[in-house]
């Protein structure tokens, strides 16, 4: 009943603000992920499978698939900006030590989005993900809401002017919202900068959900373009989103933050 609940919530707010849903396959080859740097950044927490003498690899993240359907037909900047989401399952390996309850376990299911937009539309994009996000956590009854702007990492792909560029575009649509921030230097993800939301519980624990991150990188490397107005091949940019982050984790919080007395819209005991 609860995670039925909070995936009407969210898929509410998806039909609102033009998305469209998809489901790609939980395996996919190993080749894939050559391609999407997966297997060079994140090898080691992914699942491997060999059949017939081919290797696959159980997904850990939903971009690559979401990627393959971009590439499924060619776009016109009209479609622009296509935004796809996935309740999407993923599978991370993690050392039997750190798993604990709901809150860390090794498959779980993503409220993800890609949205692929030009770059004129990427401030407008990052604010709706910020709206969307602020009606899903008032939803749930959480208001204090930390925002973390997270910049290039050691282990990085693209160069720095690229990451001049996606850093600026994102502190640009916090400030244009008029959320307070802080930096975290060096935390962003191999691919782009982002920006992560920490909710406060009732015990003031932190918990990091939201996350909304550019990315110039994967669209290079799946060689995804538009038509654009002038009539030439363009790239779009992607930003990755998610807002609940984890059901798993999200319904584990919601169980401690209400001591199991859940809202009444929430609530499997009605009365
Ligand atoms: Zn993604």
């Amino acid at each position: 009943m609860l995670w039925n609940e909070i995936e009407g919530l969210v898929r509410g707010e998806l039909l609102r603000r033009g998305y469209e849903e998809i489901r790609t396959p939980q395996i996919l080859t190993t080749e894939l992920w050559h391609r999407s740097g997966h297997y060079d950044h994140y090898r080691e927490n992914m699942y491997f499978v060999e059949k017939e003498d081919r290797s696959f690899a159980v997904k850990p993240m939903n971009c690559p698939g979401a990627c393959l359907v971009y590439g499924t037909a060619m776009r016109s900047y009209r479609e622009l900006p296509l935004r796809v989401a996935e309740f999407g399952m993923v599978h991370r390996y993690e050392l039997s030590g750190v798993l604990h309850g709901l809150f860390r376990v090794r498959g779980f299911v993503q409220d993800d989005a890609h949205v692929y937009c030009t770059p004129d539309q990427i401030e407008a994009e990052v604010i709706d993900c910020v709206e969307m996000l602020e009606v899903v956590y008032g939803a749930l009854g959480f208001d204090e809401i930390d925002v973390k702007l997270s910049t290039r990492p050691e282990d990085r792909m693209g160069d720095d002017a690229m990451w001049d560029k996606a850093e600026a575009a994102l502190a640009g649509a916090l400030e244009k919202h008029g959320l307070k921030y802080v930096l975290a230097p060096g935390d962003g993800s191999f691919y782009g900068p982002k920006i992560d939301f920490d909710l406060t519980d009732t015990l003031g624990r932190k918990w990091q959900c939201g996350t909304i991150q550019l990315d110039f990188q994967m669209p290079e490397r799946f060689d995804l373009e538009y038509v654009g107005k002038d009539g030439e091949r363009h790239r779009p940019v992607m930003i990755h989103r998610a807002i609940v982050g984890s059901m798993e984790r999200m319904i584990g919080i919601l169980i401690e933050q209400y001591a199991g007395k859940l809202p009444l819209w929430l609530s499997p005991v009605q009365a």
